[in-house]
């Protein structure tokens, strides 16, 4: 194989860490055993980024490909609440959003199709920066009705069940819980996408030191697939990689956590206690997607008046939400990658994102766009096709 330039780069820049250097090493010396190609998906947006930043999958040796995979909550938020707090937020109703949230596009054709252009259609749209913040604002204006929109794994669920459950949230702040559960996502994934093949799974470091590791154990135990919840530091995802290799070979899949700075065996017992008092688990659309089994999270009854659909009447529904074009969906579940989309870098950038997965900083198309100075579009392809 010719290597490019930035190729050579990374690689000499890998060469130069002795630590890098011997777990490289060994990562050949596994693969060459394995007599066969070996997919390992990396569950969530931020090792995504750390693998494609820091050019991980140009090391890889052939037979050995890196899949982006799920981890990106903004990405699967169903387009029918980006519709319905758009005409809320013309209708004088106050939405608060995450800054990741703001420019997803709802499932209409027609503008305004985010909440980002319905601000500049008049339309009363605040970015915080935390729960916090839509608390602080909603308290100090209480004529006022506000809606939270709450998108995010089980890492961000905490941020508003804690306050919730601590009764400090006011009532002229409603939370549309967009929140979505990981693990339901990838036994979906494996019981109705057998071709995407995946041999070995990187788990969610963020996620994990929420719900812990244990969370994870029904892969190697349930499907016997090597899984290695992970840091985000280059090292961290060279020893995830290794380790899944490794366990390919003595055919013994477990679970291990190299994590271990952050993620303990059950999480964080505090967060869950919140979580699981404010919250009860539902099955949740995802977006372009599928109905997925007790994969979301609705306010349980003690809190049912701060539910946004509970408090304004409206139903929970599917709309199509799979804009034309757009390969997100298949992007998501680790079936295409961004280049295979026609889109890609065309009418969809980061500046100007069609498709949801170009929106949030932890969606694989945004982050192969913006890696593109960085790592070759051939490396990026030859390691994903
Ligand atoms: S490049 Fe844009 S349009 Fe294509 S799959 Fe990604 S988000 Fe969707």
């Amino acid at each position: 194989m010719v290597m490019t330039n930035i190729e050579l780069k990374i690689k000499q820049l890998y060469e130069k860490s002795p630590s890098a250097r011997r777990i490289l090493d060994a990562i050949k010396l596994e693969a060459s055993s394995l007599d066969r190609t070996v997919n390992i998906m990396n569950f969530c947006g931020t090792h995504e980024w750390t693998i494609t930043h820091y050019g991980i999958r140009s090391l890889m040796p052939d037979n050995i490909k890196l899949i982006a995979g799920p981890g990106c909550p903004v990405c699967i938020t169903p387009g029918y609440y980006v519709d319905l707090l758009t005409e809320l937020s013309l209708e004088g109703y106050h939405v608060l959003t995450y800054g990741d949230s703001f420019k997803l596009p709802g499932s209409k054709a027609r503008t305004p199709k985010s909440l980002y252009e319905a601000k500049m259609y008049g339309g009363k749209v605040t970015v915080v920066y935390g729960f916090h913040d839509a608390i602080e604002i909603s308290l100090r204006n209480r004529g006022e009705e506000f809606i939270f929109f709450g998108v995010g794994f089980e890492t961000t669920m905490p941020s508003t069940a804690i306050p919730l459950r601590d009764g400090s949230v006011p009532e002229n702040l409603a939370i549309l819980s967009a929140y979505r559960l990981t693990p339901p996502v990838m036994k979906y994934l494996l019981e109705k996408h057998p071709e995407a093949r995946i041999d070995g799974v990187i788990a969610p470091g963020h996620v994990s030191s929420v719900i812990g590791w244990r969370s994870w154990l029904f892969l190697p135990e349930e499907y016997r697939i090597p899984t290695v919840v992970a840091g985000f530091e280059p090292l961290d995802v060279l020893l995830a990689i290794l380790a899944i290799l490794r366990m390919l070979n003595k055919r013994e899949p477990s679970l291990v956590n190299e994590y271990k700075r952050v993620v303990k065996p059950d999480g964080n017992q505090h967060a869950k206690d919140a979580m699981w008092r404010v919250y009860k688990v539902v099955d949740a659309y995802w977006r372009g997607i599928d109905v997925i089994p007790g994969s979301g999270a609705t306010h349980s009854n003690e809190y049912r008046k701060y539910d946004f659909f509970e408090k304004y009447r409206l139903e929970e529904k599917i709309t199509e939400d799979k804009l034309p074009g757009c390969r997100c969906p298949e992007v998501t579940l680790g079936l295409a990658t961004p280049l295979d989309c026609p889109l890609f870098m065309k009418t969809c950038t980061p500046s100007h994102p069609y498709g949801p997965c170009m929106v949030s900083v932890e969606g694989t198309c945004r982050i192969w766009a913006e890696n593109i100075p960085v790592l070759k579009r051939d490396a990026i392809k030859d390691s994903s096709s």
